[in-house]
């Protein structure tokens, strides 16, 4: 495997331009990918969360991009606006630190205002980042031309593929050329979503970087046990004992977010509910705020927190033990981006204790129980000898 950015192909631009990112050697992924994308190849391709897949498609696609022609060849379709908002980003960065002075990009989503979205389509960009509603509505509205597009993306695939968002996706891939190239990404792939791909791509190469099973390494995890009615109670603890500045609480329940948050924030602890229904500005201004730190706990569904890349995360806290390991995997996946250091806490009723000894085996992964006592997170033995002193 190739393991250095000058030698895939790559505008040298791009590759300096990482630099100023310190980004400086390929992920496996994006060893794996990058060239096969390059080859105009359709692929579906798996790899842990915060591996680098954002990149293993955006840099081959940035140096395809003709920068003489003005219209949309690439468009990157990704299920949430803050995923949205996240790749294009990074290209604006990319375009930034690589000077790539005549390349535009125009993030187009839902809920945000459209008139300055078919602005931003005036000043002729070559790659769109959407979400399938709004580029549908844009495409019909004849405000972005798809005739052009030579490859599209499918970032969280399998989110892509579910029923909310498969129909729009074949309308979309409808109106590009037949020669296009499709490229998916996801953490987790599976057969469904394969067999679906199988009807929109041609011959694709199936790249798999790591295990579904591997979840980073510098991540610990623990659990608590405690009857329903003292979750909250037992997530304040945590919360106070590890002096959580930069956490994500995880709900199996929709409805609960919200009330959650507020209760929270009647205990003086600083939390934000995020879940779909969230409108754009208020999303936007709640991640800022997380980011900042004048949040410490943003109360989310799995949803939304899809592929958000937070750096210094330092907790993920399960209310309700995820309802699959795929779920587990992806919120979990959330912190220890950057290889640092991250602890998931699950707060477990008992009935619920046996479905993480699935997680653990699955993932061959230690789920230690611990207890809070006297202001910290301690083993559950010690704490029983203690009080029998
Ligand atoms: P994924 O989509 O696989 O979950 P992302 O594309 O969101 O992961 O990347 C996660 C983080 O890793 C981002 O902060 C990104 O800037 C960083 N990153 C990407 N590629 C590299 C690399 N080759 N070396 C170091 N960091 C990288
Ligand atoms: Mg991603």
């Amino acid at each position: 495997m190739i393991k250095e950015f000058s030698n895939l192909g790559l505008k040298p631009e791009l590759v300096t331009g990482l630099l100023a990112q310190e980004i400086t050697v390929p992920t496996d992924i994006q060893s794996l990918c990058i060239q096969e994308i390059l080859d105009k190849k359709d692929i579906i391709a798996s790899s842990k969360t915060g591996s680098g897949k954002t990149l293993a498609y955006l840099l081959p696609i940035m140096t395809m991009l003709n920068d003489a022609e003005r219209h949309v060849q690439a468009i990157v379709l990704a299920p949430t606006h803050e995923l949205c908002v996240q790749v294009y980003k990074q290209i604006e960065l990319l375009v930034q630190n690589a000077e790539l002075k005549n390349i535009r990009a125009a993030v187009l989503i839902g809920g945000a205002n459209i008139n300055r979205q078919m602005d931003r389509l005036k000043e002729k960009p070559q790659i769109v980042v959407g979400t399938t509603g709004r580029i549908l509505e844009l495409i019909r509205l004849k405000k972005l031309t798809t005739h052009f597009v030579k490859t599209i993306v499918l970032d969280e695939a399998d989110r892509m593929f579910d029923v909310k968002n498969i129909e729009s996706v074949k309308a979309i891939v409808k109106t590009t050329l037949k020669e296009r190239q499709i490229i998916m990404f996801s953490a987790t792939i599976d057969s469904e979503t394969k067999l679906r791909a199988e009807e929109l791509l041609k011959n694709p190469s199936v790249i798999v970087a790591n295990k579904l099973s591997d979840l980073p390494q510098n991540i610990e995890h623990i659990y608590f046990e405690c009857e329903k009615r003292d979750k909250i109670e037992v997530l304040k603890k945590l919360f106070y004992a590890e002096n959580i500045t930069r956490g994500i609480v995880f709900l199996n329940n929709n409805e609960d977010i919200e009330n959650l948050s507020k209760r929270l924030n009647y205990h003086s602890i600083k939390s934000a509910p995020l879940f779909g229904e969230t409108l754009k500005n208020e999303r936007r201004n709640i991640l800022n705020d997380f980011k900042d730190g004048r949040i410490n706990l943003l109360i989310a569904s799995d949803i939304v927190a899809r592929g958000l890349d937070i750096k210094d995360l330092s907790h993920i806290i399960n209310i309700n033990v995820p309802e699959s390991s795929d779920l587990y995997l992806h919120r979990a996946g959330r912190a220890g981006r950057a290889g640092e250091h991250a602890i998931v806490a699950t707060i477990a009723e008992p009935s619920e204790v046996r479905y993480l000894k699935k997680f653990s085996s699955f993932f061959k992964i230690n789920i230690a129980k611990k207890v809070i006592s006297q202001g910290e997170v301690a083993e559950p033995k010690k704490v029983e000898k203690n009080n029998k002193k």
